[in-house]
């Protein structure tokens, strides 16, 4: 006779939806690298985006490059769970991906800007969403510049969103000011530690 597991999909607790948001330069790239490097059984949802890849960027893993005929045909499709325009470009979430790991209780985490973030918070209200504000917009202007992958209009651009979306910081469930990165990304550890599905995988 042979015995069944007794672990089944029906007993899979879902994994969370983490939202990591925050103006373009305050580091939450830098932040998720870290954060991914030191905890694999997050799942890092790679986005689609019309914008150019920067140096050292790898199609399918720092995102998916796609031309805005095909980003506007996936949004048609309604393959993204959230998308948005972002100084010039399109960003979005493929759906499918997150839903599926999410399925299989595996926590996702979205690293994306303010207008993709509201439009999680409103459509999966049990998302954490997590805003990271810089020390000041004069640090947050400094860093932008000072990585060096933008023309200065781009950089202008960024600058006068980045001032918007410090804004609806408290909108967020919980706000962490990067200021000295190894401080911040001992917060975000502790916060993810606290979501027992992110303990128990
Ligand atoms: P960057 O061009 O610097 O890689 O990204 C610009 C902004 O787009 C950043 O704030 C980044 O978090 C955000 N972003 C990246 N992927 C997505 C996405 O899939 N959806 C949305 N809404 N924003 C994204």
């Amino acid at each position: 006779m042979q015995f069944l597991p007794l672990i089944s999909s029906a007993t899979t607790r879902p994994g969370k939806l983490i939202v990591l948001t925050g103006p373009s330069g305050v580091g939450k790239g830098t932040l998720m690298q870290k954060l991914l490097a030191q905890h694999p059984q997050l799942y890092y949802s790679v986005s689609a985006t019309t914008r150019s890849p920067r140096p050292g960027e790898i199609d399918g893993k720092s995102y998916y490059f796609i031309t805005p005929n095909s980003f506007q045909e996936l949004v048609a499709q309604g393959e993204f769970l959230e998308w948005a325009e972002f100084a010039g470009n399109y960003y979005g979430t493929p759906r499918a991906a997150v839903l599926q790991q999410i399925k299989l209780g595996r926590s996702v985490i979205l690293e994306i800007e303010l207008a993709g973030a509201r439009q999680i918070k409103a459509s999966y209200p049990d998302a954490l969403s997590i805003f990271i504000l810089p020390p000041s917009f004069l640090e947050l202007e400094n860093r932008i510049r000072a990585r060096g992958q933008d023309s200065d209009e781009a950089i202008t651009r960024r600058l006068n969103r980045a001032k918007e979306e410090i804004k609806a910081a408290s909108e967020f469930d919980i706000q962490i000011v990067n200021d000295d990165f190894a401080t911040t990304l001992n917060e975000l550890e502790t916060i993810l530690k606290a979501i027992s599905s992110f303990s128990e995988l």
